[in-house]
């Protein structure tokens, strides 16, 4: 059965719940894990109430919500050139390398594994399209993707160690008017990043496990930082990371 065929609610499982909490992995997000429970639930009222502006919330996915579903992956577009990696060695995400390696004398913590991911992970890029929308509902111009995947070879080149963007984060940021200065750039980067934790779900920090995180003001001034480092290692499975949009959008 195709994702979109069969109505899910409360109580379903498999792969097609699976599928549904990926795509609503920005609004207000849960794991995704295949069970719909009551986390799920909340995902898809919220979507129903934000997106499609649902007087009463159902929280049953049928086919006007399933409607909704493929307008929000048509409307909120992600273009793939803009996330590749720009070593100019890889494909554009890495080339699966050090598979169970981590780095030197560090723990063995996910924000360590020297993995290349075979491309970016799908909660990210769906939870980027609910920062669009939750964004341009709140009056800012729709973000954009500034950095994606970052490989080995483009951390040689660049100097830097840090294994997240190795499919598991992506950076995004607004479009600077000719009367603003960086003062300005901060202050929305502050209040976008307070809108993704009110509505999507978002933590600041990497306190707590199974929530995608936010990099604090100090560490990104002046972009945002989102990735999915503080989950567990089968909810970074390689089939969530795909590489090009109709992988993101191919219905199961
Ligand atoms: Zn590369």
């Amino acid at each position: 059965m195709k994702f979109g065929e069969k109505t899910l609610q409360r109580g379903d499982n498999g792969a097609d719940v699976e599928e549904l909490q990926l795509r609503l992995a920005g609004f207000r997000g849960t794991i995704w894990d295949g069970d719909f429970g009551p986390g799920t639930e909340l995902q898809v009222m919220t979507f129903q109430k934000d997106y499609m502006n649902m007087e009463t919330p159902t929280g049953i996915v049928n086919g006007d919500t399933f409607a909704a579903l493929d307008q929000f992956t048509q409307k909120f577009s992600i273009n793939f050139e803009a996330i590749k990696c720009p070593c100019g060695v890889c494909d554009g995400f890495g080339q699966n390398r050090f598979k169970n390696k981590y780095q030197a004398g560090k723990s063995d913590i996910e924000a360590f594994y020297r993995y290349e991911y075979p491309g970016i992970h799908k909660a990210i890029l769906n939870s980027f399209r609910a920062a669009q929308f939750y964004a341009n509902q709140a009056g800012y111009d729709i973000p954009y993707p500034t950095s994606g995947y970052r490989c080995w070879v483009n951390n040689e080149q660049k100097n830097r160690q840090s294994t997240n963007h190795m499919g598991k984060a992506l950076d995004i940021d607004f479009p600077l008017k000719p009367n603003e200065d960086k003062q300005d750039d901060c202050n929305r980067c502050n209040a976008v990043r307070g809108l993704l934790v009110e509505k999507c779900g978002f933590q600041i920090g990497w306190s707590a496990g199974n929530m995608k995180a936010l990099e604090p003001a100090d560490i990104a001034p002046t972009w945002i930082h989102m990735d999915v480092r503080c989950y567990s290692r089968k909810y970074l499975d390689d089939k969530y990371f795909i590489k090009n949009i109709q992988e993101l959008n191919g219905h199961l």
